[in-house]
């Protein structure tokens, strides 16, 4: 619990401090530290720790997505990516070209050196210049690819563990459900009236995001209509051409 935990009054830390009751039962709370050291003028009162991990129990099951949410989420996401790889495309088509002809120019070089065109220290010369810009291009290339693949993979972790989140936490020890608040949070405010507000962590910022939430069931029900309409054109045409055939 601890480390993630914030003060939603004045942003300090939380920190943990023992209370005793009258029968010598240990009670821990949660503080503002900006309270306690006097660093900010909070006046925020402590909170049982038991309390607040029930508030960020009922968080996560507030922030699980459903199955539709999840197709929506990646079809419109991953239809993003291919939108940017096909933008892409050109220059990796280029690139591509571009290592051809080096290739070609390298067996080049090479024979004129074995004709007497060109002398061995110019052939070491150019040989060294291929090889330094074919290196560019290996390293362009892959990193494309190796950025796209991590992209797409990273995307479908994350909605793979926010379907399941609130499940996953319920059963998850204190440990691990501090590891779980630290993938998913950067900070966690805990409000004076109980609410919990969040600062996610990058990758789940946009996929926890009404609006963008918003955005994918509308954009899975256009996705829809379209294979629809494809669909009933494709049924349209074979009807008319059944009729053709029929008619002819
Ligand atoms: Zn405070």
């Amino acid at each position: 619990m601890k480390g993630t935990i914030y003060c939603g009054a004045c942003g300090s830390r939380f920190i943990i401090v023992n209370a005793n009751n009258v029968k010598g039962r240990i009670y821990p709370y949660f503080v503002c530290n900006g309270r306690h050291s006097k660093a900010t003028s909070c006046t925020r009162q402590a909170i049982l720790i038991e309390d607040v991990e029930r508030l960020v129990e009922k968080y996560y099951e507030s922030i699980q997505i459903s199955g539709e949410m999840r197709q929506s989420l990646a079809g419109m996401v991953h239809a993003e990516f291919d939108h940017l790889l096909a933008e892409d495309s050109g220059e990796l088509e280029s690139l591509a070209k571009e290592r051809f002809g080096l290739e070609e120019e390298r067996l080049v070089v090479l024979r004129a050196h074995y004709s007497g065109a060109i002398s061995l220290e110019l052939l070491k010369e150019e040989q060294m210049r291929i090889e330094a810009r074919l290196d560019d291009i290996k390293g362009r290339l892959s990193a494309h690819h190796d950025e796209y693949a991590a992209a797409r993979e990273n995307l479908d972790d994350c909605l793979t563990l926010l379907a399941n989140v609130s499940l996953i936490y319920s059963r998850c020890d204190n440990q691990n459900r501090r590891l779980c608040n630290q993938a998913f949070f950067r900070k966690i405010f805990i409000d004076q009236d109980r609410e919990v507000r969040v600062e996610y962590q990058p990758s789940y910022e946009a996929l926890c995001d009404i609006e963008i939430q918003g955005n994918a069931l509308n954009w899975a029900e256009q996705a829809k209509k379209k294979d629809e309409v494809q669909t009933f054109s494709r049924v349209e045409t074979l009807v008319e051409g059944l009729n053709l055939a029929h008619m002819g």
